[in-house]
């Protein structure tokens, strides 16, 4: 382990490996060798405290030795196996899955992470309805897949080849709104106007689905005001149309409970979930489907698979991830972090660092906004958040930035003394830059 293994990762990997969502030529990104809880470190073992869960997804902390042991317990049994076998870790993973949403879900549908998972919520809410339009936010991530089997020549293609299909909406967001509301209780009720005269004006009928984010995450942790979601739902009832809530981001402990829509009045019609339902240990997502849809499919065959749906790796750590997370109380420590040290920390930064536009969030899952200008809210550029990345870099700090916000959002397993840390250097990076 030295600095030439860093230089050494460094030059492979700026040689030879392709990143995402990039312009190649000017990358330079951070060595990471190892790692456990909270913090990673790189060959020279420069150490950082882990503020971003890598992206999003580390719920359990890094390197969990129950998880770890599961893994190569499994791998010393069976590592790999058909999608169409039974398997008892695969069924012990559906089973682990469904205890912890609520009544009515009755099977899980395991993909490889969270844009399969809502490619096939998506066509089993297409297939359950007989109808072809989704309807989702502006302000939303749900993957990066799409055309590939619309690509395919063979019969897969044809149950899946959908026209006009989607549909954007804005959701709420009372501090950008754009509803022209000055409060929650006016966002959440002209939000759902706008949604459901979008709906209207498109066609009830021709509506599967509304897929959100129970809470958008990377588009800026956009907590939904009161009566928002319940709001939701009942349009969807009103007709006829399916809600999908993507909890790939904030379920499974994000925001200090299992499933972020625990801490709203709604229930979904399909959850799709990856990220935390193993922190990412081994690739792995699903969609949770109640009952009905699950009865869609009794008698009719379902258009969509993966080689690696339910892979057994995947399955013995999901079993192991929610199992510790049950047995250590990580769940409750992420809402107790997030009230007792992440609430009241970030509202003291933007109570006084003028750079602070606002901060929400709940749980481990919070959005500190930049601003140039507390009274215009004019966004701070790039240049801006790169020197708050250098700063939080070099206090040993590992940030997780979108557009011109910081997102806290530290592994559910933080400790109150980590995340008193974690929020004192961030708060000396802002009055630095600001
Ligand atoms: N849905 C949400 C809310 C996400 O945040 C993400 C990834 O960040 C995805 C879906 C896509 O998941 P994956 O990258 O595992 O395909």
């Amino acid at each position: 382990m030295s600095t030439d293994d860093d230089a050494t990762a460094l030059r492979l990997d700026r040689d030879h490996v392709f990143h995402s969502w990039s312009a190649q030529a000017h990358l330079s990104p951070l060595v990471i060798a190892g790692g456990l809880g909270s913090t990673v470190w790189d060959h020279a073992g420069r150490r950082y405290l882990d503020f971003s869960s890598q992206l999003v997804n580390t719920n359990i902390g890094h390197q969990h030795p129950k998880v770890v042991a599961a893994i190569q317990e499994q791998a010393a049994t069976l590592t790999t196996v058909a999608p169409a076998t039974a398997n008892l870790t695969r069924g012990l993973a559906a089973e682990r899955v469904l205890s912890h949403a609520p009544d009515g879900f009755t099977s899980v549908f395991f993909t490889n992470g969270g844009a399969d998972a809502n490619e096939n919520a998506i066509r089993m809410a297409r297939l359950h309805t007989g109808r072809d339009k989704v309807v989702s936010a502006y302000r939303s991530y749900h993957g990066n897949t799409g055309a590939a089997v619309v690509a395919t020549g063979d019969w897969r293609r044809v149950p899946n080849e959908y026209a006009r299909a989607h549909v954007h909406h804005f959701g709420p967001y009372l501090y950008r709104s754009e509803f022209w509301a000055t409060t929650p209780e006016q966002e959440s009720e002209r939000a759902l106007h706008h949604l459901e005269r979008v709906i209207q004006a498109e066609g009830p009928t021709s509506v599967a689905a509304i897929l959100l984010e129970t809470i958008p995450g990377t588009a800026g942790v956009l907590v939904p005001p009161p009566g928002y979601l319940a709001g939701v739902r009942a349009i969807a009832d009103r007709y006829g149309i399916l809600l999908i809530l993507d909890e790939v981001m904030a379920g499974f402990g994000r925001t200090g409970r299992w499933f972020a829509f625990d801490s709203f009045d709604v229930v979904p019609d399909l959850i799709t979930f990856a990220k935390g339902v193993n922190s990412g240990y081994v690739p792995a997502g699903g969609v949770i489907l109640s009952e009905p849809i699950a009865k869609t499919f009794d008698d009719r065959v379902f258009p969509g698979g993966l080689t690696y749906s339910g892979h057994p790796l995947a399955m013995a750590s999901i079993v192991a991830a929610l199992d510790a997370m049950a047995d250590e109380g990580i769940v409750e420590n992420a809402a107790t972090v997030g009230r007792d040290v992440l609430g009241p920390g970030l509202a003291e930064l933007a109570a006084t660092n003028p750079l602070v536009g606002e901060v929400r969030g709940l749980g481990v899952f919070w959005a500190v906004e930049l601003v140039r200008d507390q009274a215009t809210r004019e966004p701070v550029d790039a240049a801006l958040m790169g020197r708050v990345k250098a700063g939080a870099l070099a206090r040993g700090l590992l940030p997780f930035l979108a557009d011109n916000r910081v997102h806290v959002v530290p592994p559910c397993v933080v400790t109150p003394e980590e995340a008193e840390t974690g929020l004192g250097l961030l708060t000396e990076v802002l009055a630095e830059v600001a």
